[in-house]
C-alpha cells in the first residue's frame, strides 16, 4: 500500500467526532459548577464574574465548598445567599463533619434549610491542624461523610444529598473496597448522586465505575472534572488527595512556567480531550471544579454542546 494514500479501513477521525456530538444531541449534557467562597474584594469581583458568565449555560447546580471555622463557614452562607438571593441558579451548599458537634451541624442545616437550600453535599473534611494532621472526629461530631448524610435526610427528608467519590481511593482508606463500603453506606444514608474527587486517567475511573456497579451501587457517578489552570497549585492538590498526575500530563506543561498565554491553551487542550473522551464512552453528566474562574470552564461546555439559554437570569 502506498504509505501516503489513506487506508480505506482505519477509523476515519472526522466520522468519529460527527458521531459523538450525534449523541450528545440525543443525551443533553448536564453540567455542574464547583466555586469556594471568596475571602477578599478582588476574589469575591473574580467570583461573581465566574458566576455571571457561566449562568446561562443552565447548570444542574453550582456548588459552594465549605471550610472549618467561623469566618469560612460564614463565607460559604453568604455566598449561597447571594446566589439564592440574586440568580435563577439552584445552590447545593457544601457541608463538613469537621471541628463541630451533631447540633452545631444541625442548626447549619437547618439554616440552610430555612434559606431556601434544598441541596448539601455532605462531606466528613480534614483535619484542621493542618495538612500532615491525621482526621480525628469531632467529640460529639458526625465521623464521616455517611453519618453527616443520614443526619441531614433525618431532619429535612426533602434536601438532596449529594457526596464524594475516589475512583483512585482516599488516603485514609485501606484499600478501594473500603471506599466503596462507605459509598454504600453514604447511599445506605439517603444520598443520591456521588461527585469524585478529580481525575486524569479516565481508564482509572471506568474501572472503579464497573466496581461500584458490581456492588449494586447505582447513583450517579459524576466526573469531578478540574481544568488545570495552575499546574504546579494542582500538583500540591494532588499530592494531597491521592490524585495520580500521570507523566505525559506533566510533560505537556513542561516549560511554561513562565509562559501563561501558552499554558492556558494546553490546559483547555488537555480538558477538552479528557471530557470528549468521558462523552465518547457515554458520560453525560459532569461536574467542574471552576477555581471561580471561568473561561476555560465555559470553552469545555462550549465542546459539549452547551450554549447561553438567554432565558436563565445571570448575577
Ligand atoms: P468520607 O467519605 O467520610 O471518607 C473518605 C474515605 O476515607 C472513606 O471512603 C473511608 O473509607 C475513609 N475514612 C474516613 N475516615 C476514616 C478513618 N477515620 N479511618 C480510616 N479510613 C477512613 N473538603 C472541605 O473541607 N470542604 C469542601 O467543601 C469539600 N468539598 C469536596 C467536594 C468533593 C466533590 C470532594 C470529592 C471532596 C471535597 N472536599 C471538601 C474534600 C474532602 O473533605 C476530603 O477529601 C476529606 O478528606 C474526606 O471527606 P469525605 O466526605 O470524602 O470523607
Amino acid at each position: 500500500m502506498n504509505p501516503l494514500s489513506p487506508n480505506p479501513l482505519a477509523p476515519n477521525p472526522l466520522a468519529q467526532r460527527a458521531s459523538r456530538f450525534a449523541n450528545s444531541a440525543t443525551a443533553p449534557m448536564q453540567v455542574s459548577f464547583e466555586f469556594f467562597p471568596p475571602r477578599t474584594e478582588e476574589m469575591e469581583r473574580t467570583l461573581w464574574e465566574a458566576v455571571s458568565r457561566l449562568a446561562p449555560l443552565a447548570p444542574n447546580f453550582v456548588s459552594v465548598t465549605y471550610g472549618a471555622g467561623g469566618s469560612t463557614r460564614e463565607r460559604t452562607h453568604s455566598t449561597v445567599k447571594r446566589i439564592l438571593g440574586e440568580t435563577a441558579l439552584v445552590p447545593a451548599a457544601h457541608l463538613t463533619c469537621v471541628a463541630a458537634t451533631k447540633s452545631e451541624i444541625d442548626a447549619v442545616v437547618d439554616t440552610y434549610y430555612a434559606a431556601g437550600v434544598r441541596h448539601i453535599v455532605a462531606l466528613r473534611g480534614d483535619a484542621d491542624g493542618g495538612v500532615d494532621a491525621r482526621y480525628a472526629p469531632h467529640p460529639g461530631g458526625y465521623a464521616n461523610g455517611a453519618e453527616l448524610a443520614a443526619g441531614i435526610k433525618r431532619r429535612f427528608s426533602d434536601i438532596e444529598v449529594s457526596v464524594s467519590a475516589y475512583p483512585e481511593k482516599h488516603p485514609d482508606s485501606a484499600d478501594l473496597e473500603a471506599d466503596i463500603d462507605m459509598l454504600q453506606a453514604k447511599v445506605d444514608a439517603g444520598a443520591t448522586r456521588a461527585i469524585t474527587q478529580f481525575f486524569f486517567e479516565n481508564d482509572l475511573y471506568f474501572r472503579y465505575l464497573d466496581r461500584v456497579r458490581a456492588r449494586g451501587i447505582h447513583i450517579p457517578i459524576v466526573p469531578g472534572i478540574l481544568p488545570v489552570q495552575n499546574f504546579k497549585q494542582m500538583q500540591g492538590f494532588a499530592g494531597r488527595c491521592g490524585t495520580v498526575v500521570p507523566a505525559w500530563l506533566k510533560a505537556r506543561f513542561d516549560g511554561l512556567d513562565d509562559d501563561p498565554a501558552t499554558r492556558k491553551l494546553i490546559a483547555a487542550a488537555v480538558a477538552a480531550e479528557q471530557v470528549l473522551d468521558l462523552v465518547d464512552q457515554g458520560v453525560t453528566d459532569f461536574h467542574f471544579y471552576t477555581m471561580n474562574r471561568a473561561d476555560l470552564v465555559y470553552a469545555i461546555c462550549h465542546l459539549l454542546g452547551l450554549r447561553p439559554d438567554t432565558k436563565q437570569k445571570a448575577a
